[in-house]
């Protein structure tokens, strides 16, 4: 790796330790394991509604899904991926895109938040699955 990118890596290690301990400091009414997983489970369902609020309410966004569709010959998953619908049209006008991008960090507040509790580091959490996603490549089909 070279220096540059490590001290990247080093800028977002500190980003995200000071976002745990922030999170940790402003901590006070949701201490408790119950509620942090209560408002965990919350902020995302949260997310989904400012997914489906784009949808519904505002229209910038539509969901047009159906089967995916593969044709036989596929030799790749590469190949896979060219094929593969998000069946998403349209993009965030600007007031949906602020709307989830609030309840995006809301819902990485309770993660932090959990992580803190069980004196795990956020920052961690996340070098260790960006290990994963690299490693594993094409074959981590979530
Ligand atoms: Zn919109």
């Amino acid at each position: 790796m070279s220096s540059s990118t490590r001290d990247i890596d080093d800028n977002l290690d500190s980003r995200y330790n000071s976002f745990q301990e922030s999170v940790s400091e402003y901590l006070i009414r949701h201490k408790s394991l119950l509620d942090v997983l209560s408002k965990l489970h919350e902020s995302g369902a949260r997310v989904n509604r400012a997914v489906v609020k784009a949808v519904t309410s505002c229209g910038c966004v539509r969901v047009n899904a159906g089967k995916q569709e593969l044709p036989s010959d596929i030799s790749s998953y590469w190949e896979m991926k060219e094929y593969m619908a998000t069946h998403l049209e349209g993009s965030l006008c600007e007031q949906c895109r602020e709307v989830l991008e609030a309840e995006l960090g809301r819902n990485l507040f309770y993660i932090a938040a959990l992580c803190d509790l069980f004196s795990l580091s956020f920052a961690e959490v996340i070098e260790e699955e960006r290990k994963r996603v690299a490693a594993l490549g094409v074959f981590n089909l979530r």
